[in-house]
């Protein structure tokens, strides 16, 4: 069984991690970031120097090392009863990140909606980057020089992956308008994507319960 997903999509400091974590506090919504789980990682261990030579310079983590990552992790919390594939919906923020990733996740996601964070002004977007560096102590948004880089590879690599997907399985959102302005508008398009969803799994319970009464 594929894991029933949505994909946040956009440049760094387009919103992605705000909305998710929100999201994510949602019942029946599961949030996952590739960048918090890398940055998880221990520095000292191996996945954690490779993450830091790469993240330091801006630079996209290799794909296979990612991937397998981020799949080892995903059935690592369905083991813990932390992810409920049955009921809850994947809310993917940072993966897949170019068309090599978002193939060699297509044997484990199903992909039902691709919201895309759309933002026009590209000022605004390095300084919020500028401030949660701050904020949050990121070193791998220090800099102008990497800041630019990680906006420079979202156009040229990550982009394209819109393409990998059903048109119309995509939404655009403007990403610079208030947070809760971007929250409501997300919300209108997930509340019957949820609850078509309920509805399939109501109806598999209730089939398997009638296969087992007879
Ligand atoms: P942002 O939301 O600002 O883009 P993230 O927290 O998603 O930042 O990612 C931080 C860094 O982690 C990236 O610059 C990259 O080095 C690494 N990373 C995160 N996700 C991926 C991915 N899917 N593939 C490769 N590298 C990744």
């Amino acid at each position: 069984m594929r894991f029933k997903s949505i994909l946040l999509f956009g440049a760094p400091g387009s919103g992605k991690g705000t909305q998710g974590k929100i999201l994510g506090s949602i019942p029946g919504f599961y949030h996952s970031a590739t960048g918090d789980i890398f940055r998880s990682l221990d520095l000292q261990s191996e996945m954690g120097r490779i993450f830091w030579e790469y993240a330091g310079k801006g630079k996209l983590v290799p794909d296979e090392i990612t991937i397998k990552l981020w799949k080892q992790y995903i059935k690592g919390m369905e083991m813990i009863n932390q992810f409920h594939p049955d009921s809850e919906i994947l809310v993917l923020d940072g993966i897949p990140r170019n068309i090599k990733q978002a193939e060699l996740l297509d044997d484990t996601i199903d992909v039902v909606k691709v919201i895309h964070l759309i933002c026009s002004d590209l000022n605004k977007m390095v300084e919020r980057l500028r401030r949660r560096a701050l904020r949050e102590n990121r070193f791998d948004d220090a800099s102008d020089e990497v800041i630019r880089r990680r906006l420079e590879t979202y156009d040229r690599v990550t982009k394209p992956v819109l393409d990998h997907y059903p048109p119309d399985r995509i939404v655009h959102v403007e990403a610079t308008m208030s947070q809760i302005r971007v929250l409501r508008n997300l919300v209108e398009f997930l509340v019957p994507l949820k609850e078509e969803h309920d509805h399939q799994r109501e109806q598999a319970v209730a089939a398997r319960e009638s296969v087992k009464n007879h």
